[in-house]
């Protein structure tokens, strides 16, 4: 089976993250035992009551004692939505060398990479354990992973989370966090203000304080990204219900991305701060805070095995990232994960996605020689 085939046959199972995987994981569950794989289901039901399976794929595990994974190899199994416009968006399709299809770039080359790798090696060969890792619901938050960091199903030494990076190891990312703001006041004829009290008013004074801490953040320096520091974004605001009453509340969302090493309470202590000083200057200041998402950054050293085997075999330096992958749920799992695999991230997410076949060729090449080099070899 040569990867272009394994790829338009993943391509061609519809797994945008509102539907069920279970077709697609039913698929890479038969692929993986062939070779000689034991697999296990791990089932949860999402949000909107459909049903989700993460994967998970081990070979070698008798050659332990500890039952560790030395190398796992993660994807995900979900994609975006794609516009219905898109005619061919589940068929894979080859123009100049390169092969279009949705998820063909992010992250189902890196699925057809990790099954080729796989199929590549002798398992009997295996003197440490080797795990492919498929989940479920990356796309709509890293649930999957979530789902398998929290119930400590595995435990992995190294881990290349596969995503689109075009073969640089991403050794570090951001981290992602989300919180709602509701600012409270006391409706009022807005002709006898004095009745009231208004919640813009307030939000604005928050505002100004929010400004400043975003203004803090960037003292706070990790070289290596671009933007070098914590960004912070009043992203919406929405207050009042008419021009003539005095607005009873107005809510801001707060999005920011910290460098690694810096926890999302971070910001939220700067957050209660703030509020607290509000308060101080107006007693009937009110202010609730709902945090919605807290994934924290990420970082394995630059001498971490992975991370230079990686960079070796690809010939790129090491990299971060912006965006939000499974590396932080890998971490929680025991593992150095490196953020790689084939295609741009510039053209995931969008119409007309697609992967470089040599690129897809040597992603499976690099991880084939990763197998070898974390299972196979003698320390
Ligand atoms: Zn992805």
């Amino acid at each position: 089976v040569t990867i272009a085939h394994t790829l338009s046959e993943l391509v061609n199972l519809n797994s945008v993250s509102a539907r069920s995987n279970v077709e697609i994981v039913s698929y890479l569950q038969k692929r993986c035992e062939e070779v000689g794989f034991s697999t296990s289901h791990f089932p949860y039901t999402d949000e909107h009551g459909v049903e989700k399976v993460n994967l998970v794929a081990l070979a070698g595990t008798d050659r332990t004692t500890d039952g560790a994974a030395e190398l796992a190899l993660v994807g995900h199994t979900d994609t975006v939505p794609f516009d219905p416009g898109w005619g061919d968006a589940l068929k894979l399709t080859r123009r100049d060398g390169n092969l279009y299809g949705r998820g063909a770039c992010d992250t189902k080359g890196f699925l057809a990479a990790a099954l080729t790798a796989a199929h590549s090696v002798d398992l009997r060969s295996l003197r440490r354990p080797l795990a492919l890792v498929f989940t479920a619901d990356e796309e709509a938050g890293c649930i999957g992973a979530k789902h398998l960091a929290a119930g400590q199903v595995l435990r992995v030494r190294y881990a290349i989370v596969g995503e689109p990076t075009s073969l640089t190891p991403m050794r570090a990312g951001k981290g992602y966090c989300l919180a709602d703001l509701t600012v409270h006041g006391k409706e009022a004829h807005s002709a006898y203000p004095a009745l009231g009290a208004s919640a813009i008013y307030r939000a604005a004074r928050l505002l100004a304080q929010l400004e400043r801490i975003g203004n803090e953040l960037t003292a706070n320096v990790h070289a290596e990204f671009d933007p070098p520091f914590t960004t912070l974004n009043v992203g919406l605001i929405s207050g009042g219900t008419a021009k003539n009453v005095v607005p009873a509340q107005c809510r801001l969302t707060l999005e920011w991305r910290p460098i690694p090493g810096q926890g999302s309470q971070y910001l939220l202590d700067l957050l209660t701060k703030a509020i607290t000083s509000e308060m101080q200057s107006d007693p009937d200041f009110e202010c609730t805070v709902s945090a919605l998402r807290a994934d924290d950054g990420f970082e394995t050293s630059v001498d971490s095995p992975l991370v230079r085997f990686l960079a070796e075999s690809s010939g790129h330096e090491p990299g971060t990232i912006a965006f939000g992958t499974e590396a932080p749920q890998l971490i929680e799992l025991g593992a150095q994960p490196v953020v790689f695999g084939p295609g741009n991230i510039r053209v995931a997410h969008r119409t007309d996605e697609f992967v470089g076949a040599e690129q897809l060729d040597r992603c499976a090449t690099i991880l084939g020689q990763a197998i070898r080099r974390f299972c196979c070899q003698t320390r």
